[in-house]
């Protein structure tokens, strides 16, 4: 029989549309990497009826049901004891969470409170799930072959919770059969151009090994699957298979698996003994930020100069003001000048640059909202590039970083 899962999400606020479920949507795909299907999701607010109509419903239909919210130290938080009365025992104090909690709270220099101390009761015959990243334990409960997994809605504490203990959990469980997942980290191809690129070789994959397209803004990851009974020639099989792809779109891939774009470029910089620094008008150092996520990024990146006003540009990045008059501050004259200008100015080795109209206002027929112009320049070249975005400026504006940095991928190592 096919196992079968169901995630509850439990809180006011996803009801009232002040936070967004995105709890239920990463437990499917993460369900899913372990072919473990979802058949259902169910939103509910904090009312101790509906949380135990829902438990009623989903133990009927489903093996397995996630669920996140509730486990908060205050009253409004009824996860906890409502398991422990759906299951018929009493909560009782876990030593060893306790212990948890209290050295949680030393590390943090924090004073604990009652209600803290109270998150270390749980229901009898639970089996604790520690929370490494805060004060909630989460439970795992089960009978007849049901298992109800209870975690925090913080969404790092679930997902530290699911990817350390819960996933590998449940996959020896009950996942089916052997698993091997690999993925391609793609950058600045939209996602049916490379489903266009790479259609024959998808259609030729055998029936065990599959493919999904992972985009997400500016990226697509490909994620090849293989469904076997040995994951020693699954993982052949996969890497064999991404073998034959590779030629096809070699030019859009940035990285694998849990790579990101910001720290590969990084690693390249740290490699060469080269360093970075950006001049940012449109992104406004939203592209600074995305540099320096990175640990370890002070030993390539030198900083920014958000120049955002004109004035700026011209005092100091030098942009000459004549310049700007004549062909607009959104121009690939002046976007170069300001990659070109940061490198002496940071004394670095490569300068990105990014100038646009991000909107809402401040489009015009020539140069709508969404023109954005970015450059690169080092010692050998300057590289400009004009990016027709949208209409919405926090996604401009994101758009644009992202650009930057895989303008920097296509440049540099071509050197
Ligand atoms: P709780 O465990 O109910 O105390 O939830 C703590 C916080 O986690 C809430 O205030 C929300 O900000 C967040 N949260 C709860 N449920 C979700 C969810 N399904 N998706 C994303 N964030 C959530
Ligand atoms: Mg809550």
């Amino acid at each position: 029989m096919a196992i079968t899962a169901e995630i509850i999400t439990i809180g006011d606020e996803i009801l009232y549309g002040q936070t967004l479920d995105t709890n239920s949507h990463w437990i499917s795909s993460a369900l899913d990497a372990i072919n473990i299907k979802v058949f259902q999701k169910t939103t509910i607010g904090d009312t101790r009826d509906h949380i135990l109509t829902a438990f009623r419903e989903a133990e009927n239909r489903a093996n397995i049901i996630l669920i996140t919210g509730g486990l908060g130290p205050t009253k409004d938080d009824l996860t906890k004891p409502l398991l422990a009365e759906y299951f018929g025992v009493p909560l009782r104090l876990n030593e060893e969470a306790l212990e948890e909690i209290t050295s949680l709270f030393a590390r943090a220099g924090r004073t604990m409170t009652d209600p803290n101390r109270k998150q270390a009761e749980l229901p009898e015959g639970c089996l604790k799930i520690t929370n490494r990243m805060g004060t909630a334990p989460g439970m795992w409960m089960e009978r007849d072959n049901r298992v109800f997994i209870s975690m925090p809605g913080v969404p790092y504490e679930m997902k530290n919770m699911m990817q350390e203990v819960l996933l590998p959990k449940l996959a020896a469980r009950f996942g089916q059969g052997a698993i091997f997942h690999k993925i391609v980290r793609t950058v600045g191809v939209p996602e049916s151009h490379l489903a266009s690129l790479i259609s024959d070789w998808e259609d030729q994959l055998p029936a065990h090994l599959k493919l999904a397209y992972l985009p997400s803004m500016g990226q697509v990851k490909l994620r090849l699957t293989g469904y076997g009974d040995n994951e020693q020639v699954l993982k052949q099989e996969v890497h064999e298979a991404i073998k034959q792809v590779l030629p096809v779109i070699k030019k859009h891939i940035y990285g694998y698996d849990e790579d990101e774009l910001e720290s590969v470029i990084g690693q390249w910089l740290k490699q060469q003994n080269k360093t970075l620094g950006t001049a940012e008008s449109c992104t406004g150092g939203h592209l600074a930020g995305m540099i320096t996520s990175v640990p370890g990024s002070s030993a390539y990146y030198k900083g920014t100069i958000v120049s955002y006003d004109n004035e700026v540009k011209e005092s100091l990045l030098d942009v000459p003001a004549e310049m700007i008059e004549k062909h607009g501050a959104v121009s690939e004259e002046v976007v170069k000048t300001m990659a070109e200008n940061v490198r002496k100015k940071l004394k670095v080795d490569v300068g990105l640059a990014t100038s646009g109209i991000a909107g809402p206002d401040g489009g015009t027929v020539e140069k709508p909202v969404g023109t954005i112009w970015i450059a690169y320049a080092d010692d050998k070249k300057t590289i400009a590039k004009k990016l027709n975005f949208t209409k919405d400026r926090k996604l401009n504006i994101q758009f644009s970083a992202l650009a930057a940095l895989n303008l920097f991928r296509l440049n540099f190592l071509s050197n």
